[in-house]
């Protein structure tokens, strides 16, 4: 019996996760994915919001607020690159302007400090701003940070504090068995547990109506993103957002923007489009068509078209989505189920959930601790252990990591200056990397202009080395996703060594 056992690890299972840890508790993750952090919190547009626009009392706005206050600490501890670079919201227009000055106030009444720019105002920081923006909302608490980083570091230390983690494990029904809970698993896996934390993103809704009679639903919304080469950071030091979106379904989206991630490359988006799949994270020809157009035109507004007149397309190196999990009731749902004891939901997170996450995880731990009148543990470990990234490195400290660790001598990703230390660590640390995807979201493998054309067959030989595995066994994501089929000549792989394996 489980003391608490958690469906899905994003950002608000990992953080729950990490909370409970602390506690002398018996603690499983069930994840559907081949990897932690296989829903909305990888794919999206990697915003730590200020948290002034969403309307004030709800959930949404408290715990955006506290969740962006958490950052700087969480990320010191967590070691997770994290930059307060401000978020900005333009205006072209004096009807913008209007919604500018209506953020403002809003952003007054959940203390969330914002600054109100008229042009002269603005071309004093950013003398290179478009021609045709009037003025602007600035918001300095507003940042970057690298989502999947987060998440999996926050799942790293969860595992070091001694939750258990069951990846590709999918919860299909929960039901109350006497005073417990039975959750099982789609290939026939039982748990019982006292209590149960639905953090299932996009499927949230069916395990909450399974057991409650407060029924609600959740409509995946898809949003993608461009992402630039390296070479246009210089030129975007903030987040700069059009005014919010009104979308033809109801609701808004925050607006498309272009933003300077904190591994030095430049992502445009978002949209927003509904789907009826939970689980398509597929960008298609439409959406990227959506907002390479949209670019073209919004791109003037921009200080880099200072030094890019035209959207240089050709500067795209990758697309992802992602899918918003957005519920009927137009907040985030959070707490204890009201006819269901023991059953406590972080459902329909959209976006600032990113940002509330780590608050909302808090919260839940909190709550869940005092139910069970869990004791704090002695040994508990707030950080994590990870190999230092050799491409922020200087030339001083590159010399010295290799002298210690030879593995940094070589590099793997040429693009993302990514070495075999790197990899072989993201490998070896707890709930570590079993994929290629995995290897690449821990250490950026693949990542770079070459997108893995040049590493991806060093990164499956290495996964081969420290897991026991055959080439013909490794894959891209899990499942079926092998990346090689078979041989194509008299050569044949090796058999793993099958103590090796266990
Ligand atoms: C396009 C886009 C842009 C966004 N931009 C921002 C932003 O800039 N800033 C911001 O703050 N927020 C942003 N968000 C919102 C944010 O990403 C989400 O609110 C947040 O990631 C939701 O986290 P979660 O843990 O609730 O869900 P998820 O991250 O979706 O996690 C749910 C997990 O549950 C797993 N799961 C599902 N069903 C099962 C099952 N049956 N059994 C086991 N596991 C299961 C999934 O595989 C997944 O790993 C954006 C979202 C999108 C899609």
């Amino acid at each position: 019996m489980w003391d608490v056992l958690i469906i899905g690890s994003g950002v608000c299972g990992a953080a729950t996760a990490r909370a409970l840890a602390r506690y002398d508790l018996s603690i499983a993750v069930l994840e559907k994915g081949s990897d932690v952090c296989y829903g909305a919190s990888r794919g999206n547009s990697a915003m730590v919001h200020g948290g002034y626009d969403p309307d004030p009392g709800t959930n949404k706005a408290i715990f955006n607020v506290l969740g962006n206050r958490m950052f700087d600490d969480l990320c010191a501890e967590l070691k997770v690159p994290f930059e307060r670079s401000g978020t900005m919201v333009i205006a072209t227009n004096e009807e913008e302007m209007e919604e500018v000055r209506r953020l403002h106030e809003c952003g007054l009444r959940n203390e969330v400090e914002t600054l109100v720019l008229d042009r002269p105002a603005l071309l004093e920081r950013w003398p290179d701003m478009g021609k045709g923006v009037v003025g602007a909302l600035f918001c300095p608490s507003g940042g970057m940070v690298c989502p999947y980083t987060l998440v999996i570091a926050m799942c790293e230390n969860a595992a070091r504090n001694g939750v258990e983690f069951f990846l590709n494990c999918e919860a299909e029904k929960v039901e109350r068995v006497e005073d417990f809970w039975r959750v099982t698993a789609k290939d026939g896996k039982v748990f019982d547990t006292r209590v149960v934390v639905n953090c299932a993103g996009t499927c949230a809704d069916v395990f909450n109506n399974q057991v409650s009679e407060d029924r609600f639903k959740i409509v995946p919304r898809f949003g993608s993103h461009l992402v630039m080469d390296r070479e246009f950071i210089p030129w975007v030091d903030t987040t700069i957002t059009q005014t919010p979106t009104k979308l033809a379904s109801g609701g808004h989206t925050k607006g498309m923007g272009i933003m300077p991630s904190v591994d030095g490359t430049v992502i445009l988006g978002t949209d927003a489009e509904d789907y009826t799949d939970p689980d398509d994270v597929a960008t298609t020809r439409r959406s990227i068509d959506r907002i390479v157009d949209y670019f073209k035109t919004f791109w003037k507004h921009l200080p880099i078209s200072a030094v890019y007149p035209e959207f240089p397309v050709s500067g795209v190196i990758t697309a992802y989505g992602g899918l918003r999990p957005h519920p009927d009731r137009d907040d985030f749902i959070i707490g204890e189920a009201p006819d269901a004891a023991n059953f406590f939901n972080a459902a329909g997170i959209e976006s600032p959930g990113l940002t509330a996450g780590p608050a909302i995880g808090e919260h839940l731990g909190k709550l869940i601790a005092e139910r069970l009148s869990a004791k704090k543990k002695a040994d508990y470990k707030p950080g994590r252990e990870v190999l230092p990234t050799f491409r922020t490195m200087t030339d001083e400290e590159k010399s010295r990591a290799i002298a210690k660790n030879s593995d940094y001598a070589r590099i793997v990703c040429r693009c993302e200056q990514v070495t075999e230390a790197e990899i072989r660590d993201a490998i070896r640390r707890p709930v570590g990397a079993r994929t290629v995807s995995a290897v690449k979201m821990r250490t950026r493998a693949g990542m770079g202009r070459c997108q893995g054309g040049f590493c991806q067959s060093r990164v499956v030989e290495i996964l081969c080395e420290e897991l026991g595995l055959t080439p013909l066994e490794v894959t891209q994501s899990g499942g079926e996703s092998f990346i090689l089929t078979g041989s194509c000549c008299e050569h044949s792989f090796p058999e793993a060594d099958e103590e090796e394996k266990a």
